[in-house]
């Protein structure tokens, strides 16, 4: 049986409760997820991509499964170059479906071999995303109930 390899792909500016608990269910579900954060060039994130990055290593520590990293480009071009077969995407809304059914739809298009996998949201964070977590930060308040656990927020810097 051929490796089943998926990636997690997201800005993950930063990684949430919401992020962290569809990864930690699709662990038994594929032997390698690539949580990789997508770079784009004219897109500056509000966290610098190493930091992001740091914070997704610490949650996943101790998952020998989960590989994090970061791509810029086409998400279909990172799995042609990784062997990736599958794209895991959490579903909160209806918004969220008409939004990931096209570009479901136009990556099957760009690489026939791909199947995006979704798993629906945990029903208490369908309300999370990471934009009121920055939103939180931006105005002082404390966004640690929103974050992993392993995430220490207290002394970050903010743009
Ligand atoms: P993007 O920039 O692609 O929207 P995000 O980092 O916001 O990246 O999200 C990456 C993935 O995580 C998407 O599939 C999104 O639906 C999912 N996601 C975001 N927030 C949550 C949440 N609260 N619960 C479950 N999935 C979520």
């Amino acid at each position: 049986m051929p490796q089943k390899i998926a990636v997690f792909p997201g800005s993950f500016d930063p990684i949430t409760r919401g992020h962290e608990s569809i990864i930690r269910r699709a662990i038994p579900l594929f032997d390698k997820l690539y949580v990789a954060i997508g770079v784009n060039a004219e897109k500056r994130g509000f966290f610098d991509v190493e930091q992001r990055m740091n914070w997704i290593r610490q949650v996943f520590d101790n998952e020998s499964s989960i590989v994090v990293t970061s791509y810029e480009g086409l998400t279909v071009d990172f799995c042609k170059q990784n062997n990736v077969r599958y794209i895991l995407r959490g579903l909160r809304t209806s918004a969220d479906f008409e939004f990931e059914r096209s570009i479901g739809q136009v990556n099957k298009k760009l690489y026939p071999e791909i199947e995006t996998v979704f798993l629906l949201t945990a029903p208490g964070y369908t309300f999370l995303n990471s934009s009121i977590v920055r939103d939180i930060l931006r105005h002082g308040g404390d966004a640690s109930m929103f974050v992993p656990e392993q995430i220490d927020l207290k002394n970050i810097s903010i743009k």
